[in-house]
This record gives C-alpha cells, sequence and structure tokens, in this order.
C-alpha cells in the first residue's frame, strides 16, 4: 500500500506558531523531506524530534522528487517542509504534491502559517475578493508586463517580494497602478521587528527612497476602482423605439426604457421627438 505526503507548514518568523497537529504530524513521519536541512534541524530541535532526513529543493527536485515518490509507493509517509510557512505556496513543494497526484499517492495538507494570508487579514484592505500574484518575474519586460495586465485588476492583489527588489516594485507598482493606490506593506510578519505599514504606492515610494528595506515583505495592494457605468443612452434609445413599434405612447415609452437603463427621461424623450419629427 502507498503511503502518503503530508504537507506541513512551519512558523514564517515565531517558532510558537507551530500548531500541535504540525508537530505530530512531523514525529509520526517516516522521514522529513526539507528545504533547507539546516533550517529544518532547528525546528525539530525546539520540538526535540529526531528524526531521518532528506533534502527537498528547487535545484535538486528534479531527482529528489522520483526519489521521494519511490519512498511513498513502498509505502512509507513523508512530511514535506519547507523553510517557512506553508509547503507548494511559492516554493518548490507544488511540484512534489503534482508528482504525488499523478501517481495516484495521497496527499494531505496541514493547515498553518502561510505569509499571504498573515499580510492580507492585517492589510486593511478588503479581504472577500483578492488574487495572490506570488513573486513578480525577474525580467524587467516580464514584469512590466505581469503588472500591466494587472492594470483593471479590481480584487486586492498580494505579492512577495525579495527586499533588494523592493524599490523597483514599488516604482512599477507607481507607474502601473497609480501613485495614490492604497497599498500595504507587510514587514517580518509574526517577527520582533513586525510592521505593517498601510500607506499609498507613493508613500511606501517615498519611505523606502530613504530608508534601506531589509527583511521579508508582503506587498498587499488595493484593486482599481470599479468604474462608475455610464448609463447606456442607446441602448435607452433602441428599447424606447421598440416599445413604440409595440404601440406604446412616447411619453410611456421614454419613460420605461429611461427607468431599465437608467437614464433621464426627460433627455429621452426629447430625443425621441426629435426623431419622430424629421
Ligand atoms: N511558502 C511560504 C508561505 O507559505 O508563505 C512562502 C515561501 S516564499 C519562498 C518566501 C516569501 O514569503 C518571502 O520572500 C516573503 O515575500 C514571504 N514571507 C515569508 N515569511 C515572511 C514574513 N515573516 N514576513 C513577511 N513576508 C514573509
Amino acid at each position: 500500500m502507498a503511503g502518503k505526503l503530508y504537507l506541513v507548514p512551519t512558523p514564517i518568523g515565531n517558532l510558537g506558531d507551530i500548531s500541535r497537529r504540525a508537530a505530530q504530524t512531523l514525529e509520526a513521519a517516516d522521514f522529513i523531506a526539507a528545504e533547507d536541512t539546516r533550517v529544518t534541524v532547528k525546528l525539530l530541535n525546539h520540538l526535540e524530534l529526531h528524526k531521518p532526513m532528506v533534502a527537498y529543493h528547487r535545484h535538486n527536485c528534479e531527482t529528489a522528487g522520483p526519489a521521494i515518490l519511490r519512498r511513498l509507493e513502498a509505502g512509507e509517509s513523508c512530511a514535506l517542509v519547507t523553510d517557512a510557512g506553508t509547503p507548494a505556496i511559492s516554493d518548490p513543494g507544488e511540484d512534489m504534491v503534482a508528482l504525488c497526484a499523478a501517481a495516484g499517492v495521497e496527499v494531505e495538507a496541514i493547515p498553518g502559517p502561510c505569509a499571504l494570508v498573515v499580510a492580507l487579514s492585517a492589510s486593511g484592505l478588503p479581504t472577500a475578493r483578492f488574487t495572490f500574484e506570488g513573486f513578480l518575474p525577474l525580467n524587467k519586460k516580464n514584469r512590466r508586463a505581469r503588472l500591466e495586465a494587472l492594470a483593471d485588476e479590481e480584487r486586492t492583489m498580494v505579492f512577495y517580494e525579495a527586499p533588494h527588489k523592493l524599490r523597483t516594485t514599488l516604482d512599477d507598482l507607481a507607474e502601473v497602478f497609480g501613485p495614490d493606490r492604497p497599498l500595504a506593506v507587510c514587514r517580518e510578519l509574526t517577527k520582533l521587528h513586525e510592521e505593517v505599514l498601510r500607506l499609498t504606492v507613493g508613500q511606501a515610494q517615498a519611505r523606502y527612497a530613504a530608508q534601506e528595506p531589509r527583511g521579508e515583505f508582503v506587498l498587499v495592494a488595493a484593486g482599481r476602482p470599479p468604474r462608475a457605468e455610464a448609463p447606456d443612452g442607446d441602448g435607452a434609445l433602441a428599447r424606447a423605439q421598440a416599445l413604440r413599434r409595440e404601440g406604446m405612447a412616447l411619453k410611456a415609452a421614454a419613460a420605461q426604457a429611461a427607468e431599465e437603463f437608467g437614464v433621464k427621461k426627460r433627455q429621452l424623450y426629447n430625443q425621441m421627438l426629435e426623431r419622430e419629427e424629421t
């Protein structure tokens, strides 16, 4: 019988955020696949656990992934952890899950810390609908294209960003979204120097022009405000004319079409009158 892959979220800064279930899963698994075994060993020491570990990261996943899969198919259970947060969210865990899914090996995801959720929930921006954009592409042209594609996005947008790219990203956001777009800059979440700045893109640019960005960042940008819908004048006129053809009186047809299309009754009436007189 095939074993199971457990996705075990780990703290994004505060060791107290490891859940009891996550710790129990690490303890019960036959082995742990870790993005960086040096990082994970600190967590295991904190939990007083000693477990066999294998490395699984973006530079070895092509060979390590199939090797882990073979062990799972032979009946072992594996707890997959990454350096911080929820495996498979902007980290190589994604490929391991796909491999298991394709091979019919069961995957169980344990809920837990995830930087995007912590940032979004603290952002003060609308959370009912959002889009997670992960890291923007490194290449300038591709980054720009990705942002341009979001120019009309009305949902709140969440980005992961490295400190050395923060200034460039803020400049790009200012160009595409405008400097007045509300933004939450979430830094060092759950850590000693945690900070959530709720400002505009322009204010964030000014702040980080004066101060070197340090630490880990999540940017949460407000979506574009919905455009006020222009009243559909042509639609109203066509509808009123159709009502006239059905035999309705001019005034009543104008009133009904104006109501249906949210346009001014008097204006529509005059427009129809003009056409009927010519
Ligand atoms: N899988 C992880 C998760 O669930 O959040 C994310 C992994 S991704 C490789 C790392 C990025 O997450 C960082 O570059 C940063 O954007 C964000 N991040 C992780 N920890 C953070 C923290 N404590 N504060 C702010 N951002 C953090």
